[in-house]
């Protein structure tokens, strides 16, 4: 186990992430698979791998700080965020042994609103996202090799092919996807075996939760992305696509 704080000088390339993802795509048992990708990927890339967290719940940060004490769990902090999000950050950051990296976008809401209006998210929510998550990610991003993120398959038909280990094009660096093989049971087995915080906001329907203006409830047995731009004809907001 490599404790983060660790630089590794390792070289990130496609080959690599196919030979991991081919090591550990059999792994049948889901927790077991989960911490062996990130054990991988810390003993791998010390300091130069972090996490994501959309703070619906600190499922991934649990397993990341598991297998990498101190991993960098980091956070978007768009400025459009529930204060239920935030304050499950807050839980989070403050019981688990993680290293938080908050990241806010260049402008704030009202400068955004001050140069392209109010309610960008409504009009063009693709830009919106690009300037408050994609790009922000981005440049926050650009100092790791490696990134694990908690899509899963069963999110949604976008994320059914999602491999546990993949190669990140776009960016140029490995992406672990240590969930990418969990069922919502796994997930409820976990939480609840493991006392793992989770956003309030579930318990009142929200089921995947981003910026509040761009988030509502779904109905029970509804699919739980149906819930993300909901009439707008979009559904992923560029960070894992
Ligand atoms: S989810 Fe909505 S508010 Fe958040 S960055 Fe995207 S468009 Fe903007």
């Amino acid at each position: 186990m490599t404790a983060a704080g660790t630089a590794r000088a390792i070289q990130a390339t496609p080959e690599l992430a196919a030979d991991a993802d081919a090591r550990f795509e059999g792994i049948a048992d889901p927790v077991e698979q989960a911490l062996a990708v990130l054990r991988w990927a810390g003993e791998t890339f010390g300091d130069d791998f972090a996490v994501t967290s959309s703070m619906a719940d600190g499922l991934l940060a649990h397993l990341a700080s598991r297998a990498v004490p101190g991993v960098h769990v980091v956070f978007l902090d768009t400025g459009y965020h529930f204060a239920e999000t935030i304050g499950t950050r807050d839980w989070i950051s403050s019981v688990l042994p993680i290293t938080l990296m908050n990241v806010t976008p260049p402008r704030t809401v009202a400068e955004q609103d001050a140069e392209h209006g109010p309610a960008l998210h409504d009009r063009d929510p693709d830009l919106c996202c690009s300037l408050r998550k994609v790009q922000p990610l981005a440049a926050a991003l650009a100092g790791y090799t490696a990134w694990g993120s908690g899509v899963r398959r069963d999110e949604a038909a976008t994320r059914a092919g999602t491999r546990v280990v993949d190669w990140d094009a776009k960016r140029g660096m490995v992406k672990v996807n240590p969930l990418a093989a969990w069922t919502q049971d796994d997930v409820d087995a976990y939480i609840a075996e493991h006392q793992v915080p989770v956003n309030p906001l579930q318990e009142i329907g929200y089921a995947s939760i981003g910026c509040a203006p761009c988030t509502r409830p779904v109905a029970p047995g509804e699919d739980p992305r149906a819930g993300r731009w909901a009439g707008r004809g979009k559904t992923e907001c560029g960070l894992h696509v």
